[in-house]
């Protein structure tokens, strides 16, 4: 293997690590990166088997689980990870000394820096030893490019190649919390945000509501006129639902055909009049076939609405919107419910 296949395809694992990271929404510790990196890299087939399984059956990539995976598959690969991860470092620190070598002709000033590194880097034992070696490279790197030498065009290079990994990090980031069909927050996304309002609400003393919206007799739109139809009908719903709600209201999409939305600074009144909006907005909506401009008539909805009580999780606060959304589809569907109708 050459040096610049080693590079490319180090480069290549780096990208697919975060990517991974990123998609699970996962802090991106020592043991995330090197169970993703394992994975990738097709090297640890235990691993990669055991990890498959886990989201084959849905059990979550929480931090714990990430832990026992990490004693149980990697632990004893700690130090092959460790050469691989030297390896890899030694590579880059060479490229930057070579640089410095070729444009300034010598190793004075930021070339002595590099050079005590690359001595450090044969002492290294842990992940500790890793993460003090990259943070001085950033260090003398950036230290590099202030100097304002000749140098400078060069190491923006690499710079630029950092920058593009922070971008495809932050766009597969984005994309994992997207919903690709309606281009609303999906779950993933929501649990986040869901958690943030619910930490602002409680730190703030505000009030905070949800609606949770399920699309009436939807089965009857796919049946009568197909799936694709049903499809590009749960966007013109995304697209008036956007219409109703203020900036720092956010609508995922939940489910299926069912809809989150989150209401900060709001109270079971004022989400009541939100959905009041939603609905006579679809009231007056009357749906047609693209192609042929034939009618479907109009499409109404069942709403279930629900306040935050301090301190409480967020997964009551659902089950209470749930249970008054299931009263809504009980009592006729097309219907407004809020948890002051189903308690006591
Ligand atoms: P209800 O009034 O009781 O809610 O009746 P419903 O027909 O809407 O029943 P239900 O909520 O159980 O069914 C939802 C249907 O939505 C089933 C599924 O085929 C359809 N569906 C879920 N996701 C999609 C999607 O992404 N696209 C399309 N076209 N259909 C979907
Ligand atoms: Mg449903
Ligand atoms: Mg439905």
């Amino acid at each position: 293997m050459n040096y610049s296949e080693d590079k490319g395809q180090a480069g290549e694992y780096l990208r697919l690590t975060l990517g991974y990271i990123a998609k699970y929404s996962q802090p991106a510790s020592p043991v995330n990166y090197t169970i993703w990196y394992e994975y990738v890299s097709g090297k640890n087939q235990k691993l990669r088997k055991a990890i498959d399984a886990s989201i084959e059956s849905a059990i979550p990539l929480t931090d714990k689980n990430m832990e026992t995976l990490y004693r149980k598959f990697v632990a004893d690969g700690d130090r092959i990870v460790i050469s691989k991860l030297l390896t890899k470092i030694n590579l880059m620190l060479r490229e930057i000394t070579s640089h410095v070598l070729e444009t300034e002709g010598d190793l004075s000033g930021h070339g002595t820096n590099l050079r005590g590194l690359s001595e450090q880097i044969r002492k290294v034992q842990d992940y500790e030893g890793i993460k003090h070696i990259v943070d001085q490279m950033i260090l003398e790197t950036k230290d590099l490019i202030k100097s304002g030498s000749r140098l400078q065009s060069r190491m923006k290079i690499s710079s630029a190649d950092l920058q593009q990994l922070y971008r495809e990090l932050e766009k597969s980031q984005q994309e994992a919390q997207t919903d690709s069909l309606t281009g609303l927050i999906n779950r993933r996304g929501l649990e986040k945000r869901f958690e943030l309002e619910r930490i602002r609400a409680k730190q703030n003393n505000l009030s905070f509501s949800i609606i949770l919206l399920d699309i009436d007799h939807f089965k009857r739109v796919n049946d009568t006129y197909g799936h694709l139809v049903g499809d590009s009908l749960l966007r013109g719903i995304s697209g008036i639902l956007k219409t109703q709600l203020r900036r720092k209201d956010v609508a995922a999409r939940y489910g299926g055909e069912e809809f989150l939305i989150l209401l900060p600074e709001t109270d079971l009144g004022g989400a009541d009049a939100v959905a009041g909006k939603i609905q006579k907005a679809l009231s007056t909506k009357e749906w047609k076939l693209k192609d042929s401009g034939q009618s479907m008539g109009t499409i109404t909805v069942s709403m279930g609405i629900s306040m935050y009580a301090m301190n409480e999780p967020g997964n009551n606060m659902i089950k209470r919107a749930d249970d008054a959304l299931y009263m809504a589809k009980n009592t006729g569907r097309n219907q407004i419910v809020t948890q002051a109708s189903i308690q006591g």
